[in-house]
């Protein structure tokens, strides 16, 4: 309950600060601001913390729901019920608990204001099943479920994933091609465009609904949520896939933070599309997306700062803004490379995570077809996965 009324707290002040500016405030601003309220010291204070950042959590589900075209998504709301304020769910993190293994005992902090004295905490039980092994316990939730208090204890556990290998690739998110991966000597499109032919349907059969509350149209943006679900899940399998055959034990995703922050234009102008486009959500959810499904097969996902990577030659390493991007391929006056811009965007990427040569080492030759295969990925609508086909192309054209 201690829970429910600091959520409460939280969600007014919200309120407040969204009138008066517009803006909904993230967790670190509740944080800073909720951190002298009574209501704060109710619980210990990592659990207060948490309960904020699931207020901000819910806020950007919200704007998630609005920014896939759905109106009528609600933003988060009050908990109290006939005067009666639920049972939250409580998380306790790192100095909120104390496991004791030997004696399987956990103790959960309490928060000052519910303190009998200093020391005083709940003392928790608990009995597992004798195949599960409770250890380095990172967390614990004390969840109201069916009329009693449950305890969830989250454990890490460290699997020993073998890398596939030392190859290094390149990943550019963008939005004519979804993905454009480089592996240095070939690179792989993942055209975006029948995955918006589906988004335009439904977008279209949406608008044909009279009543956009109606049974019907829930059921159309519940199916349209779940094939572009399915749609980032098979794509950032593909790319993690394509990664282990490669022998690849470094991916590095082009971070459009900057992009979106200093509005660099060219193929990545993002305000202009309307809402069918790859914005900072969707970015963010297929990079989840590829960080554990990476993860689990060996390989370090890592964040590259995507400033420049456009219009630097991937070749000859030129940058100035007097190199072209003509009808979606990179020109380079100095070297006379022509290639996709995308995969030139990529490949940047890719010796942005790159450990530099050593200068006696031979440098890859680039002048020879290094992205003469092309690789496009369809959605296919039959089978509902991925369908792959390969076109091979000539070399890099050169003018
Ligand atoms: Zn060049």
């Amino acid at each position: 309950m201690n829970a429910s009324k600091l959520w409460n707290v939280a969600r007014w002040t919200a309120g407040r600060v969204w009138d008066a500016c517009g803006q909904i405030p993230d967790d670190g601003v509740l944080k800073a601001y909720l951190k002298t309220h009574e209501r704060y010291a109710d619980l210990n204070a990592q659990s207060s913390q948490r309960v904020l950042e699931e207020l901000a959590e819910a806020f950007t589900g919200w704007f998630g729901h609005r920014n896939n075209g759905n109106e009528k998504a609600n933003p988060p709301g009050y908990r109290k019920h006939n005067g009666e304020h639920p049972r939250s769910t409580v998380t306790f993190k790192e100095d909120g608990f104390k496991h004791d293994a030997k004696n399987g005992y956990i103790r959960l902090s309490k928060g000052r204001n519910t303190k009998a004295h200093y020391s005083d905490f709940i003392l928790c039980t608990y009995e597992a099943d004798p195949y599960v092994l409770i250890e380095n316990v990172q967390q614990v939730r004390a969840v109201y479920e069916h009329g009693e208090w449950r305890l969830h204890i989250v454990c890490r556990h460290d699997i020993e994933v073998e890398s596939p290998g030392n190859e290094v690739a390149g990943v550019d998110l963008g939005i004519c091609n979804v993905a454009t991966v480089s592996f240095g000597d070939i690179a792989l499109l993942y055209p975006g465009g029948v995955h918006k032919e589906d988004e335009y349907y439904f977008a279209k059969k949406r608008a044909e609904t009279d009543d956009s509350a109606s049974r019907e149209a829930r059921r159309l943006d519940r199916k349209r949520t779940d094939r572009r679900t399915h749609f980032y899940h098979a794509l950032s399998k593909d790319i993690v896939t394509e990664c282990v055959d490669r022998k690849v034990g470094t991916l590095a995703v082009g971070d459009l933070a900057g992009i979106r922050e200093d509005g660099d234009g060219g193929s990545k102008n993002w305000g202009k599309h309307g809402n069918l486009d790859l914005h900072g959500w969707v970015f963010d959810r297929l990079w989840k997306m590829l960080e554990y499904k990476g993860e689990a097969a060996g390989i370090d996902v890592v964040r590259k700062d995507e400033r420049g990577t456009s219009k630097s030659c991937s070749a000859c390493g030129r940058t100035d803004d007097r190199q072209r991007v003509e009808r979606g391929l990179y020109v380079c006056d100095e070297c006379g490379l022509v290639a996709n811009a995308d995969t030139n965007g990529a490949e940047n990427i890719r010796q942005k995570a790159q450990v530099p040569p050593s200068p006696a080492a031979p440098q890859p030759d680039r002048s020879n077809g290094w992205m003469a295969s092309r690789k496009s990925q369809i959605f296919d609508d039959s089978s509902k996965t991925l369908r792959v086909f390969e076109t091979a192309s000539g070399p890099p054209v050169r003018s």
